[in-house]
């Protein structure tokens, strides 16, 4: 495939936008980029897309989000509201996980995906949990993932509040999963034969790769005892990353200390939970000596504004995290996958947080929403980088239909994003090579006939839930 008079933004680092380019996809990847006018000479009979000079640009990375979530939209909390973080769990997330079926699971993920793709996310890392259905829930979810075509990291959160059977349940979940995964993996990048020969603009071609990886799901430090954590450190495959939240509330950090003496992130180090291939949603409570575990461990946190502040948790010290060396990354913690409304809470709340409009400038934000997320990604998919615009990566790409009224440039990007950007400007959104919605038409999901059937179970979810109260 061809894209033709694609105004492209690369997101390489430094960052460039090409005028009137051309990306030529094989595979699955960008096999070679350059002006429109030469690749249509070089590649004649490839099949055209015409980008009509919008901006073509990777798709948004979402570093930490829930599927299982979905059916919250809407739904009534019985009795008095929720007044602090514990009881945002206890009252709202533990009955509407407990109430999902596998069937649940599957509409609720598809409904995230179809959002995912409209608003031109064409990555996630998701964090899951049916405490009654867990055997095979990553099965459905990925099942959902691949009917869609996006690219996914999936995780079972392993958790005590479920008793000891619920736990062992969770833990071999992942194991089962992240065993399969990499036997996937293994086959098809076993398979790979077709190399050809390297150049400026040709890149080497690879089979396309699965678009699903697994890493090993934990709730957090105050769902887990000691002796849970040493279960799934042993059970966790050699080069296993963990997800888990962690300080997202300061009850974590207290809760941590209670129980061990140690604060959490010093907590998860003694047990071997952190690495460069582990990811700690949130870190709003850390302390010093927590960011300088989490950077000498290289271990990756995730960001989510709009739930710190909707969960009113208070704001992480991303910044002071950065600067110590953190790899901090944005999520978005099940809220709409449009990461440009992550990017805008992020951008604005540290800055009355600390009532300094100094903090957080738009480079932050894209270092974190755009490099990081980038990195993160290639720490699952080592194989093809993700979340840039090269020859080489994985054609991962939006179509985005903005008329910028201002200069815009490669230095200017970042505030054009926070300024003027808009999810609904995205008119076509494709992962490895698969176009997925053209001119905002979803090629790969029945959008009304999934809303349709996700209403109806949406209210059996609903009856159960209030029913747990
Ligand atoms: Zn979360």
């Amino acid at each position: 495939m061809l894209i033709t008079h694609a105004n492209l933004i690369t997101w390489e680092d430094p960052n460039r936008i090409l005028e009137d380019y051309a990306v030529y996809i094989e595979n699955g990847l960008i096999a070679a980029i350059g002006p429109s006018r030469e690749m249509e000479t070089v590649y004649p009979a490839a099949e055209k897309v015409d980008a009509r000079g919008q901006y073509v640009m990777p798709g948004s990375i979402c570093a930490h989000t829930h599927f299982y979530g979905a059916f919250s939209r809407g739904m009534a909390i019985p009795g008095a509201p929720p007044k602090d973080f514990p009881e945002i769990l206890s009252k709202l997330w533990w009955p509407l996980d407990k109430s999902l079926t596998l069937k649940d699971v599957r509409y609720s993920t598809l409904v995230c995906l179809i959002d995912a793709i409209r608003h031109g996310t064409t990555m996630l890392i998701d964090h899951h949990a049916s405490p009654n259905a867990i055997d095979g829930s990553l099965d459905v979810i990925a099942g959902a993932v691949e009917q869609a075509g996006l690219r996914a990291v999936l995780c079972y959160e392993v958790t005590d509040r479920n008793g000891v059977d619920g736990a062992k349940a969770g833990i071999a979940e992942n194991v089962r999963f992240i065993k399969q995964r990499s036997a996937i993996r293994d086959r098809r990048s076993g398979s790979q034969n077709n190399r050809v020969p390297t150049s400026d603009q040709q890149s080497t071609i690879h089979n396309p790769q699965s678009t699903i990886r697994a890493a090993f799901g934990l709730h957090a430090s105050l769902t887990l005892s000691d002796a849970s954590l040493d279960a799934c450190r042993a059970a966790a495959p050699e080069g296993t990353g963990f997800h888990i939240h962690a300080a997202e509330s300061d009850v974590d950090e207290w809760d941590s200390l209670a129980k061990s003496g140690l604060r959490v992130v010093d907590r998860l180090h003694k047990h071997g939970i952190l690495g460069p291939h582990s990811i700690l949603a949130h870190a709003v409570h850390i302390d010093a000596r927590e960011i300088g575990l989490l950077a000498e461990t290289g271990t990756w946190v995730t960001h989510q504004p709009r739930s710190n502040m909707n969960n009113a948790v208070g704001v992480a010290p991303v910044e002071s995290m950065m600067r110590a060396g953190v790899k901090v990354c944005l999520g978005n913690d099940g809220f709409s996958n449009a990461m440009w409304e992550e990017w805008k809470a992020a951008y604005l709340v540290h800055k009355l947080w600390h009532r300094d409009p100094r903090r957080m400038s738009g480079l932050d934000v894209t270092r974190m929403a755009v490099y990081n997320n980038a990195a993160l990604a290639e720490a699952f998919f080592p194989e093809t980088a993700v979340g840039v615009i090269r020859p080489g990566a994985a054609a991962d790409l939006i179509f985005v239909d903005y008329q910028p009224p201002t200069p815009l440039s490669a230095g200017n990007l970042p505030w054009h994003i926070l300024f003027g950007f808009h999810e609904s400007m995205v008119t076509t959104s494709m992962a490895a090579g698969k176009v997925l919605m053209k001119d905002r038409q979803l090629l790969t999901l029945d959008e009304k006939a999934i809303a349709t059937r996700a209403r109806k179970i949406a209210t059996q979810v609903w009856q159960r839930y209030t029913e747990q109260g």
